[in-house]
């Protein structure tokens, strides 16, 4: 990697530096725990919605980083000797630039690829068919944001014969920032769809947008069947050469036919009036389509047809996403097969880090040699080995020649094995326990089979939960909100079936201030896994106050009988000042002290030293229900009037809180201190559902299709019949699982290849029946039964109940994925 002397850097951007002992950088970084070479790094401190950079600079100095870029406000006076600083106004905007100035140095070809879906996989197939054939600086997983796009050409250096970066925007302006920076030389547009549309007006703008990524390329390739896309192209670009690819006999790139082979498809293809017939190793149309914009570029960068025909068979999959899963013995196990690189590998260990449960939770890290890392083998272990004592790993099992031949570089509980198989016959399963396990893998070694052995076997419905629109979501209702108002998170009943742990450690990592549970128990797991922020319980009982003290478990206190308990508990304990929450019902009639209690709640409040009052809040009846706004709005002067007398009485301030989900969009002048998030995390959010991003997906497969003639009946008791002779999948989800027995004959459906398919018959225990007659449907296939294709509130409607009921029923036996995209 290129490496800079940092007054060197200096001079690239207007700033002011502060050089206390000039060195010399190569790497970049943004996230304070993805460091993987301390001392040849510069960290960028960015101020962001939940974290602030400048926060950690202190801990990332005694890891040995010296360099870092910084704005004005940062305080300097902490014993920083050696570091040193470039100070600007806006550190992203600096290290954009500073991404810039550096892709000016290189005049090597540079592809773009920008549109709504497919821009990581192009991206991943353009480096899998130059393959060896040039050395290729690529953007890392899919690294296409404001951030994202400076990283990623950072990584070009002296080496590098081809830059392949991905540009990705989510609202208007943000085209016009990344473009230069990538300054591509070859544009590639993928498929335009309805991804991230809720910005802008139209798809027309849309793509107008993502087209201004092409203003200094030579070359210009799409799908040219799109009719939008062309009279775009050539309104904007009339003088620009174009590599089309598509059916019309103008394409490029003439697509003559496509037809099944086997698990593949093979097209037929004219190109420079040649014809050639092809095979792709993938059978649908997404991929069909993606595969041609990375062949297109491949012409366009003078491969051979032949080359490039003899390359595409060998395509394969993208791995976009690292899984959590629940593995044996109490493990959980994190599988990311993504292509292995040092910059990867730091990103997956602080995932590891972050979903460890606790301190002093074993991490073990089962690895597979790192190819073009760009570094000798021995400086590559060597860094290996400091990356895995700085997050804290204990054990390795390395796999390969590399590692295995510098086994006396690595200081910690090691094993080595030549090859994946190797290592299958070696390890005994049953010998890992109560660990951490991330799994990490060059695609070639094959790490599926190492996962499939650690992780769990349960039936395969399960439950996918998205971590990125997680946050998303929760970034999304804290745009809402005021700068100083708190969020506490609801975790209750499972995370709203979700999950508990999983979830808790993501909004721990997010910062939010405070989590919500139902029950003492659900707390503890809490605990127990490591979550350190303020726990709210909303329903404390007698019996469980000794554990929640002992696990430091805030109670909601909602009448005499709960308050004067806790007190006396507490009393004995001898513990004074202890943080609770204080209940008001303001119009639910449900727990809660109620207006006429007041004096004599503030009596008993004052004099109780051994409490302290944190919060108070209410709960509101139907902030989503435009009916109620008068009640609610009354809720909110009950429980504004209340709150300022007792305070007034108690003489001193404390937490107020009444909004929920709806509440926090509809009724923005009640914010008060705090927030109470629950559902809308969850991504459901009636009115405000479009900005919203879905984070569950229930989903199985399909264990077989039937043929059923028109009068044969389906399943017990004869209810199901089509009516028609047609087909029949049987799908291994039941009530059991939390498919409601109410959903079969008709009444809900489910999607299948993205079509609906209605469930016939009545839903059996642990399987039901849907009806596939004319669908696209093979044995094996995915099934959602609700998710982005299906949303929760269609299931909900059917039944004649709200989201919330159709999430918390999902049966503990089904499985929970956790996946960052
Ligand atoms: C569950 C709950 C919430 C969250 O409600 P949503 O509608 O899911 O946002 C807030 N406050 C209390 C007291 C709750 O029990």
């Amino acid at each position: 990697m290129q490496e800079y002397l940092f007054s060197e850097v200096c001079g690239w951007i207007s700033c002011k530096s502060i050089i206390n002992k000039d060195v010399r950088f190569s790497n970049v970084i943004t996230d304070s725990r993805t460091v993987s070479i301390p001392s040849k790094s510069l960290f960028v401190a960015i101020s962001g919605m939940n974290h602030n950079g400048h926060d950690y600079i202190s801990s990332l100095y005694q890891q040995g980083v010296r360099c870092f870029l910084v704005e004005e406000d940062f305080d300097f006076s902490v014993g920083l000797d050696e570091a040193n600083f470039l100070v600007v106004k806006n550190t992203l905007q600096a290290f954009q630039q500073l991404a810039e100035k550096k892709r000016r140095t290189y005049d090597c070809p540079v592809i773009g690829i920008t549109g709504s879906n497919g821009k990581t996989i192009v991206k991943e197939w353009i480096s899998q068919l130059v393959g060896n054939s040039m050395s290729v600086a690529r953007s890392p997983k899919s690294y296409n944001s404001q951030i994202g796009v400076p990283l990623s050409v950072w990584q070009m250096d002296g080496h590098t014969e081809l830059g392949v970066f991905e540009a990705g925007i989510s609202k208007r302006g943000e085209m016009e920032i990344i473009a230069p920076i990538i300054s591509p030389t070859i544009g590639v547009l993928t498929n335009v769809g309805a991804a991230h549309q809720e910005n802008f007006v139209s798809q027309q703008e849309k793509l107008q947008e993502k087209m201004m990524l092409f203003e200094g390329c030579e070359c210009i390739i799409f799908g040219s069947d799109s009719t939008m896309i062309r009279h775009e192209m050539y309104n904007k670009y009339p003088c620009k050469r174009f590599f089309m690819w598509g059916r019309g006999v103008d394409a490029d790139l003439q697509v003559l036919y496509k037809k099944d082979h086997g698990t593949g498809m093979l097209i037929g293809l004219k190109y420079n009036s040649v014809e050639y017939d092809v095979l792709i190793p993938f059978s649908d149309d997404v991929s069909f389509e993606n595969a041609l914009g990375a062949v297109s570029a491949l012409l366009v960068l003078g491969f051979s047809m032949e080359y490039i025909s003899g390359m595409i068979q060998k395509l394969v999959p993208v791995a976009m996403r690292m899984e959590l899963k629940e593995g044996i013995n109490n493990c959980i196990v994190i599988n990311d097969s993504y292509n292995s690189d040092l910059s990867s590998l730091a990103l997956s260990l602080a995932f590891l880090v972050q979903q460890s449960r606790g301190k002093t939770e074993q991490r073990t890290l089962i690895l597979s040699d790192i190819y073009q890392s760009g570094m000798d083998d021995h400086s590559l272990c060597v860094q290996i080995n400091d990356l895995l004592k700085q997050v804290g790993v204990s054990k390795l099992l390395g796999v390969g020649s590399i590692l295995k031949s510098h086994a006396h570089l690595f200081h910690l509980d090691a094993i080595f094995y030549d090859s994946t198989d190797e290592l299958l016959q070696n390890v005994v399963p049953n010998s890992f326990k109560n660990e951490a396990i991330l799994i990490k893998g060059s695609r070639n070694f094959g790490f599926e089979k190492v996962a499939s052995v650690l992780e769990m076997k349960h039936h395969q419905t399960c439950l996918e939960i998205n971590l990125n629109a997680l946050v998303d979501n929760l970034n999304y209702y804290r745009s809402k909100l005021n700068d100083n108002t708190k969020i506490l998170a609801m975790v209750k009943a499972f995370g709203y079936g979700s999950g508990s742990f999983e979830i808790a450690n993501v909004l721990q990592h997010q910062k939010v201030d405070y989590l919500g549970v139902a029950f003492a128990d659900e707390g503890v797991e809490l605990r127990k896994a490591g979550i350190s922020l303020p726990i709210i319980v909303m329903n404390p009982e007698v019996k469980s106050f000794p554990v929640m003290l002992m696990h430091h478990l805030e109670p909601e206190l909602y009448g005499f009988k709960v308050l004067d308990q806790f007190v006396q508990v507490l009393a004995q304990e001898g513990i004074r000042n202890y943080p609770v929450h204080i209940k008001l019902d303001t119009g639910m009639n449900r727990l809660g002290f109620v207006h006429d209690e007041g004096e004599r709640l503030f009596e008993i409040l004052k004099s109780s030293p051994e409490i302290g009052v944190k919060s108070c809040f209410s709960h509101l009846v139907g902030s989503e229900d435009v009916g109620l706004d008068e009640f609610t709005k009354s809720q909110i002067d009950r429980f504004c009037e209340f709150t300022s007398r007792m305070e007034a009485i108690l003489g001193y301030s404390f937490i107020k809180h009444i909004l929920n989900s709806a509440g926090i969009l509809r009724f923005p002048q009640a914010q008060l201190d705090m927030v109470r998030l629950g559902i809308g995390m969850y991504g459901v959010g009636g009115s405000d559902q479009v900005a919203l991003k879905p984070v569950t997906r229930f989903k199985s497969f399909i264990s077989q299709i039937k043929s059923v003639k028109a009068h044969e009946t389906i399943g017990y008791n004869r209810k199901g019949e089509l009516g028609y002779d047609g087909q029949i999948a049987i799908v291994p989800v039941g009530y059991a699982d939390g498919l409601n027995r109410r959903l079969g004959n008709g009444v809900g459906r489910v999607m299948v290849n993205g079509q609906g398919a209605h469930i016939v018959g009545n839903i059996c225990m642990d399987m039901c029946m849907v009806d596939v007659t004319g669908l696209l449907a093979e044995e094996g296939g995915e099934v959602e039964i609700f998710g982005p294709y299906n949303p929760v509130e269609n299931m909900a409607e059917a039944l004649g109940t709200i989201p919330y009921e159709v999430f918390t029923s999902i049966s503990r036996r089904v499985k929970r994925i956790y996946y960052y995209e």
